[in-house]
């Protein structure tokens, strides 16, 4: 790099959870560190995170937690960057964020509950360390030009600058920021690009039955029942999925952690299969001419996902059914919620059936309705209401151990941008942090 380039800026472009620690890591090198946010004010995602409280950290994580292209080595050697011991230290003794445990979901929050707190400790590190945030600053382009960077905003202005971190999130909740335009100025980088798909996402209800049951919420396990392959986890294609925690009936489907957790094969499943719709929702016309499944009453797209409704596997229904006496009724609703209990009595037409009259195939049918329910799904709700985004910017053209770009010198990723995400519980601000840092760190040195 020429003398005269070596004096230029590092400009970081997005102020959410990558750019913020990015900046904090960055600040005080060499260069002046600018910090572009497209919007009026940093850090908005970090304000809703949560429901309001920010789920800073997990408890604990590993590689496996995380689905991605890219081999688990790779996702691996990123997250070790800064192991979360370290991570939580940071934010407790740097930054002054006392973080309190959640025990029975495994998740950190401030201590003080709020959001607000989490994000006036990252702004005021960013500035203290001297770095300069300036919204509604908005990047459209990208071009590498004698030896450095030149960064075109919205307004048309364009700053020069010696290094560039892309930190502009993905296409997750665009109310708050992000609407993929970083993806496609890496991709005019000439970066692969995953196809991304929403994930954490609330699912779209395939029986119109369910509608009733708007507002219930339970304990439940949801499997992925079938192969879905071609999508990894941590780089090792996954046969089946499943996740436990709690279930959300919602006026339109699904929702909850259970449901969450898994919605990503529902998404990515929809995306290769060409059934989109608007939201991610398969039109009827889509369903009808694509899908197998029958389209009414149960329209169903993707992959076949089903519901255990209560913490008691198959054996333990069995043993129960059968050394019991007095009404099924009675029984399941010592489990379940009554409307629910009523639901799966009278789809398996067993709702007046003695216990003692149980036939075994009958005995069979409530089984599988209580631990392997089929749940039809006509889509996703999209990224409107999607909590991250699948896909990204390709690990395999980012070297891990300084997430700079293979392709462009002097260009670094950070964040929701680049293909991984967690489950709900902090992995993905955990992603956000620890890649920030890394991103920032070695750009500090470059
Ligand atoms: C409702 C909700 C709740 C969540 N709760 C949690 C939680 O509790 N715990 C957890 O771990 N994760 C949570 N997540 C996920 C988490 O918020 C994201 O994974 C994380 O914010 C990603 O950080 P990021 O910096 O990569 O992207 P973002 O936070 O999306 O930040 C990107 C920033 O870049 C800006 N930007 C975009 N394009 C440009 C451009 N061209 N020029 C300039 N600026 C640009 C955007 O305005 C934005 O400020 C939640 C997500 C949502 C939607």
């Amino acid at each position: 790099m020429t003398t005269s380039s070596a004096a230029l800026p590092l400009v970081i472009v997005g102020a959410g959870a990558a750019g913020l620690m990015a900046a904090i890591h960055a600040a005080g090198g060499p260069r002046p560190t600018l910090l572009l946010e497209g919007g009026e004010r940093p850090g908005r995602k970090i304000l809703i995170s949560g429901g309001g409280r920010c789920n800073v950290l997990p408890a604990q994580a590993s590689a496996a937690d995380f689905v991605s292209d890219a081999s688990s080595h790779t996702i691996r050697k990123i997250m070790a960057a800064w192991p979360l011991t370290r991570a939580r230290r940071f934010f407790e003794e740097d930054l002054r964020v006392p973080l309190a445990l959640e025990a029975e979901t495994g998740k950190l929050f401030p201590a003080s509950g709020r959001a607000r707190d989490v994000l006036d400790a990252l702004l005021t590190a960013v500035s203290e360390r001297g770095a300069h945030i300036r919204a509604n600053a908005r990047v459209t382009a990208l071009v590498y030009e004698d030896d450095g960077w030149l960064v075109r905003l919205a307004c048309d202005q364009v700053i020069r600058a010696g290094l560039v971190i892309l930190a502009t999130g993905g296409l997750a909740a665009p109310a708050v920021g992000s609407d993929g335009g970083g993806l496609r100025i890496a991709e005019q980088l000439g970066h692969a690009i995953i196809p991304t798909y929403p994930a954490l996402v609330p699912l779209i209800g395939g029986n119109p039955a369910h509608r009733a049951f708007a507002g219930l919420s339970l304990e439940a396990t949801v499997r992925v029942e079938e192969a879905w392959g071609e999508t990894q986890v941590a780089g090792r294609p996954r046969s089946a999925v499943s996740s436990c925690g709690g279930f959300l009936f919602t006026h339109r489907g699904y929702s909850g952690p259970a449901v969450l957790n898994v919605s990503h094969v529902v998404a990515r499943t929809l995306l290769r299969r060409g059934l989109q719709g608007q939201a991610g929702v398969a039109t009827a016309p889509e369903v009808a001419a694509r899908s197998s499944l029958p389209s009414s009453p149960q329209a169903a797209v993707g992959p076949r996902l089903t519901v255990q409704w209560t913490a008691l596997d198959a054996a333990t229904w069995n043993a129960r059914l059968c050394a019991e006496g007095g009404s099924t009724r009675a029984l399941l609703r010592q489990f379940l919620p009554e409307r629910l209990a009523l639901q799966l009595l009278t789809e398996t037409g067993l709702l007046d059936a003695d216990l003692a009259q149980l036939r075994r195939d009958a005995r069979g049918r409530l089984i599988e309705a209580l631990t392997r329910y089929h749940l039809p799904v006509a889509g996703h709700e999209g990224y409107r209401a999607a909590e991250v985004t699948g896909g990204g910017v390709s690990l395999a053209e980012v070297n891990p151990a300084t997430l700079e770009s293979r392709r462009a010198t002097g260009l670094f990723f950070c964040g929701e941008m680049l293909d991984a995400f967690g489950p709900i519980g902090g992995y993905n601000f955990l992603w956000a942090w620890a890649t920030g840092k890394v991103a920032g760190e070695t750009a500090r040195r470059g």
